[in-house]
């Protein structure tokens, strides 16, 4: 099949907690191999079971202000007292590569590099059916007291204020249609005119044979 060279793009998944985007990720990046997940750097210490390189660079402040001076970084947020960024060099060179990138961060990351990337930038927001869902789910998920849920539905509520920043909205009622639907926005996206480099040098070999 005639491969036409483009640039990659950035997806970011947006959504409160709860909604399924990690299994939405999960299940993009093990279908697809032409994205790939942008592993963040953060100060915060590692969870059991978490692998450095993988889940995140876990880093010092130290070297955490080195990188944001430099400019290596993206983007970066603090979240909870700990700082959180997207390297930048990792983006750079998949872009160019025509790889995409699949990012897991919230709305202030999301217009850090809608700043920075806005051309590269698809973004896609991730709503629950309902209310009742997706406080079952979060009671589901964690063996949390009815105090944290609360807490957790309230900073639902915010994020999902953040819904008409996004280009695509997709509400996860079915996990298997939600994903088919992410697959259709990727599809489409990666067929767009500017992001396809290969495009001028196609269509003038193809034009010589007319
Ligand atoms: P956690 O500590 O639970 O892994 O992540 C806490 C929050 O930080 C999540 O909302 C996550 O989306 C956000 N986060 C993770 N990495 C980054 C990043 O590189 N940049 C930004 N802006 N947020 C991030």
């Amino acid at each position: 099949m005639t491969e036409i060279s483009r640039r990659g793009l950035l997806l970011v998944m947006s959504s409160p907690s709860g909604a399924g985007k990690t299994t939405l990720s999960r299940r993009l990046l093990a279908a697809d191999a032409g994205i790939t997940m942008s592993v963040s750097v953060t100060t915060r210490q590692p969870r059991p079971g978490e692998v450095n390189g993988k889940d995140y660079h876990f880093i010092t402040h130290e070297e955490f202000g080195r990188l944001r001076d430099r400019d290596d970084l993206l983007e970066y947020a603090e979240v909870f007292g700990n700082f959180y960024g997207t390297p930048k060099r990792p983006v750079m060179e998949a872009l160019q590569a025509g790889r995409d990138v699949l990012f897991d961060i919230d709305w202030q990351g999301t217009q850090q590099l809608a700043q920075a990337m806005e051309g590269d930038l698809v973004r896609i927001f991730i709503l629950p059916p309902t209310a009742e869902e997706l406080r079952e789910r979060l009671i589901r998920r964690a063996q949390d007291s009815s105090s944290t849920v609360a807490k957790r539905m309230a900073k639902a509520a915010d994020e999902i204020s953040h819904w008409p920043e996004y280009d695509y909205v997709i509400v996860n009622e079915d996990i298997n249609a939600a994903g088919a639907q992410i697959d259709a926005i990727l599809t489409a996206e990666r067929l767009k005119r500017h992001r396809r480099v290969g495009l001028t040098q196609f269509v003038r070999d193809l034009t010589k044979g007319l």
